[in-house]
């Protein structure tokens, strides 16, 4: 299964609860799309990434969802469309989707306030400039790429809020899900 959120939802502290309540792995696809960046002297840090030539994205995104694509019981960390200069490009275009053999949804979603708040206090990444109503934006055509994406898979979408302070419930959202 595949968890998006925007960047500051609070998507990695959740996911490092839910880690302690299952036997998935959780890999992180911008993490295996970084690694390959790096190693050919492409980027120095992970933001760097969504700047790159859109056609240099996607090839990037191919080989990790071909590694991806080779694992079993895995929850995949990722975005269900990227904010390049050029606009939105999508997380999981049909050609990641075949890899990675998606059965459902979840995105992690909050109150676009909190998730302003949290990039700015966040000095380990280098965030977009975001105002209120690019977020806004943002989480709206990630559902709206979600509904479109559910259709070659018939995966499931389920929209998880990650309440300030109680990312324990967020998580737990998720963890009840995963059960088959
Ligand atoms: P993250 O740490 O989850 O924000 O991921 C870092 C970066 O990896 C993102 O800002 C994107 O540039 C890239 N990335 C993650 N998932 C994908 C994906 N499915 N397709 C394209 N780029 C991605
Ligand atoms: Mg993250």
């Amino acid at each position: 299964m595949v968890i998006t959120g925007v960047a500051g939802v609070g998507k990695s502290t959740v996911l490092q609860i839910v880690k302690t309540k299952t036997n998935y792995e959780i890999i992180n696809f911008g993490t295996l799309m970084f690694e390959m960046a790096q190693a050919v002297g492409l980027v120095k840090d992970r933001d760097e990434l969504r700047k790159l030539p859109v056609d240099t994205q996607i090839n990037l995104q191919k080989k990790a969802s071909a590694a991806i694509g080779k694992m079993d019981n895995v929850i995949v960390d990722t975005h269900m469309t990227i904010k390049t200069p050029k606009g939105y490009m999508p997380g999981l275009p049909e050609w990641v989707l075949r890899e990675l053999k998606v059965s459902s949804y979840f995105l992690i979603e909050a109150d676009p306030a909190l998730i302003l708040k949290r990039r700015n206090s966040d000095p380990s990444r280098r965030r977009d400039e975001d105002t209120i109503d690019d977020i806004i934006e943002h989480q709206q055509i990630n559902r709206s790429y979600a509904a479109a994406n559910s259709i070659y898979t018939a995966a499931t979408i389920k929209f998880i809020e990650n309440v300030e302070g109680k990312p324990d419930i967020a998580a737990q959202n998720i963890v009840k899900r995963l059960m088959p």
